[in-house]
């Protein structure tokens, strides 16, 4: 089992340095490999994704991503920026599917902003087609509008599009993990006015007939975003396009109160995957040592789950981060009163101890 480890920059070097020591817990073996990625990467090699850097993630089965991105790299052109390098592993590895569980643990119930018996129990899975749609559609530019309201203004426009066989995989995708949970879908889209989206609930429907144990339903996005707040525990496995997923998984993210203890997957038809929280490199708090490893540590646990087959491992690590909230460690982005305020490393600790079943010192 070969992973590529890149850390990254901001707090992802330390975050990254917890989910390793966690993994070193487990009677495993794997070959782990360093390389640096993002502002890193270009600081030493004029890069946010040097050619040996994505050569070791093609090689590896998996790739643990910390976070890349810093304001200092605002003004660089695009090309360089930090952020070029997520697209630039997706786009190579072929990561077409995103997984974004968010689930809201016991013991944060008091972290989310909705009332707890909205939020309590919660458990959803966002499935985002992640290589298509608004965001890759070409053509796209800027020019001299040739009609509409204001023609020969400024006008700039993107291309959204969708091929059948990429609506199917992702729904195959959808289907299948629904069939390892609760076995019910809701496609989210925006048919009543997008032919995009008319394509897409079609192509979702068809699929569905192979799956006749999961239940299928068809939502829009903007009454998807709104029942995510009114009544969340509706939803279990939800899959939708690109853009669509980059919004409400950030909305169902925040259910649970903390950015910090959100992990995800990007996966390939052959299961390869990149494995990341869904935070960034949060600057303001790089350093200092405060902020929370759990989302890059149960990050960890989806990849020994989906990319190296070894689900008792990932049951361990998830029971661990379990006891560790129960025990009321808290790092600063979840803390409140009652609780124990821990740093970085000692959540890190506090989880290997629990794996490890050795005493947790708080
Ligand atoms: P961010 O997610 O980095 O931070 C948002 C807020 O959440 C900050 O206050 C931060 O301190 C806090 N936070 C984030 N992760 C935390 C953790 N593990 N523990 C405690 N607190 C945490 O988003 P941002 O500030 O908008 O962006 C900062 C940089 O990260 C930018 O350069 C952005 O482009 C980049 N970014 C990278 C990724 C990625 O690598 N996948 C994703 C999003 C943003």
């Amino acid at each position: 089992m070969k992973i590529a480890v890149l850390p990254g920059d901001g707090i992802g070097t330390e975050i990254v340095a917890e989910a390793i020591r966690v993994l070193d817990t487990l009677d495993l073996s794997f070959e782990m490999e360093s390389a640096l990625v993002g502002g890193a990467a270009y600081e030493a090699h004029g890069h946010p994704l040097p050619e040996s850097t994505l050569k070791l993630a093609k090689e590896a089965d998996a790739v643990l991503f910390g976070a890349v991105g810093d304001w200092k790299y605002d003004r660089l052109e695009r090309s360089l920026r930090p952020e070029q390098a997520i697209l630039g592993l997706r786009k190579n590895l072929g990561l077409f599917a995103n997984f974004r569980p968010a689930i809201c643990y016991e013991q944060l119930v008091d972290a989310s902003s909705l009332k707890p018996e909205l939020i309590a129990g919660l458990d959803i899975l966002i499935i985002r087609e992640l290589t298509g749609d608004i965001y890759f559609g070409q053509p796209r530019g800027r020019r001299s509008a040739p009609d509409g309201h204001f023609p020969g203004a400024e006008e700039a426009f993107d291309t959204m599009r969708y091929s059948r066989p990429e609506i199917e995989r992702i729904a195959h995708v959808a289907f299948q993990a629904a069939r390892k949970r609760s076995k019910r879908v809701t496609s989210v889209d925006k048919a009543n006015v997008l032919e995009t989206f008319q394509l897409w609930k079609d192509v979702v429907t068809e699929v569905s007939q192979q799956y006749p144990d999961v239940e299928l339903d068809h939502m829009y996005v903007d009454n998807a975003a709104m029942q995510l707040v009114k009544a969340p525990k509706k939803f279990d496995v939800v899959v939708t396009g690109n853009m669509f997923g980059d919004i409400l998984s950030d909305e169902a993210a925040m259910l649970t109160g903390s950015i910090g203890m959100l992990p995800s997957a990007s996966l390939n038809a052959s299961n390869q995957g990149l494995y990341e929280p869904s935070h960034g490199s949060a600057p303001d708090i790089a350093g200092k040592g405060v902020a929370n490893p759990l989302a890059t540590i149960l990050s960890a646990a989806m990849m020994l789950r989906f990319s190296l087959n070894q689900p008792e491992a990932a049951d361990r690590i998830e029971s661990a981060v379990k006891h560790v909230l129960a025990q009321g460690l808290r790092t600063a982005d979840i803390w409140s009163d009652g609780t124990t305020k821990v740093g970085t490393r000692e959540m890190g600790d506090a989880v290997v101890a629990a794996i490890t079943k050795k005493t947790i010192t708080g």
